[in-house]
């Protein structure tokens, strides 16, 4: 347990020092090239590009989420703010008409700001930015606008980890708590499975640069809540797809072995992973087992497992 750390974003807001951030980030909009993907359309004009996110952040939903790791929902919930679209295309999305099909709404800097302090209002722990790296600008606009009108909560960050370091280096001190995917160890795996060009570069790079930036280890208040820090997740996918070992390997040699892993087993088929050869059924009990070995033999402590829901007839 650690002394409560005040959220980053107020004193930089109180410096004056997020308005320039807003600044920059927002040009970055007329040549976008806020994820790896650098498609460099104008956004600030209305162009879109490989995410067909545009100039106004579509949000698909804010509400309160009870089922975060336990650090981040606690009692009274996470604050998460959903947006639309995606810098992927995973064949297995679960939320495929959110990230692919634009389910949402446009919400301007001030609604946004209004919805985060409607989710404080209701008791959230903090605020969770779902699927945030196309909207950065948008998202930084929104919190120096909450933070006037009164937001305290922590920010998290709640991300593919496909992200740009340059994108990243625009949230340092505003976000207080990252928590990042790693999906792959494999760029050919990332590319016909997710869409993702040079996954596993731009994935590492960010995974290093948001430990730079908030540190390996996760920070809790007094009530087990997270302050500061990160936490990695790795959805285990069946046929070993998403080569777990190597991925957890790397992790503990070059982030931490203290960092928190959250070790999922939720995967279903959805989206165009229905039918599909390879992805088209749950994961077995053994390949979940193997995951947890994989985690043992890395030396990652830290972190939660979940239970395996398996179909029978999978089995
Ligand atoms: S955020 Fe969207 S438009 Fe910008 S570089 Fe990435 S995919 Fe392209």
């Amino acid at each position: 347990m650690g002394e409560i750390i005040q959220p980053g974003y107020i004193a930089l807001h109180r410096a004056g020092e997020l308005h320039a951030r807003v600044q920059a980030a927002m040009q970055r909009l007329a040549a976008c090239n806020l994820c790896p993907r650098a498609c460099g359309v104008n956004r600030l004009q209305g162009e879109t590009g490989f995410c067909r996110a545009g100039l106004l952040a579509r949000v698909a939903s804010a509400n309160v989420h009870p089922w975060e790791e336990p650090p981040i929902s606690g009692t009274r919930g996470s604050g998460t703010v959903f947006l639309s679209h995606c810098t992927a295309r995973c064949l297995f999305c679960q939320n495929y008409p959110i990230s692919q099909q634009g389910v949402g709404r446009e919400m301007t800097a001030e609604q946004l700001a209004d919805a985060m302090l409607r989710l404080q209002k209701q008791g959230c722990h903090n605020i969770n930015f779902v699927t945030p790296t196309h909207y950065v600008p948008q998202l930084l606009a929104a919190v120096e606008i909450a933070a006037e009108r009164g937001l305290r909560i922590p920010l998290l960050y709640n991300t593919s980890g496909y992200d740009s370091v340059e994108t990243l280096r625009l949230l340092e001190g505003v976000i207080d708590i990252y928590l990042p995917d790693s999906k792959y160890a494999d760029d050919e795996v990332a590319r016909q499975l997710s869409g993702y060009q040079d996954y596993v570069q731009h994935n590492r790079a960010a995974l290093l640069e948001m430990r730079r930036q908030v540190g390996a280890e996760l920070v809790l208040d007094d009530k087990g809540l997270a302050r500061r820090g990160m936490i990695v997740r790795h959805l285990v996918l069946p046929h070993g797809l998403s080569q777990t070992p190597q991925v957890l390997r790397w992790i503990a040699e070059h982030l931490s072995p203290q960092i928190h892993i959250s070790l999922m087993a939720q995967y279903f088929p959805a989206h165009r992973a229905v039918g599909h050869p390879t992805l088209g059924r749950r994961l077995l009990a053994e390949e979940y087992e193997a995951a947890l070995a994989a985690l043992d033999y890395a030396g990652l402590e830290n972190g939660w497992q979940q239970e395996l829901e398996c179909d029978d007839h999978d089995a």
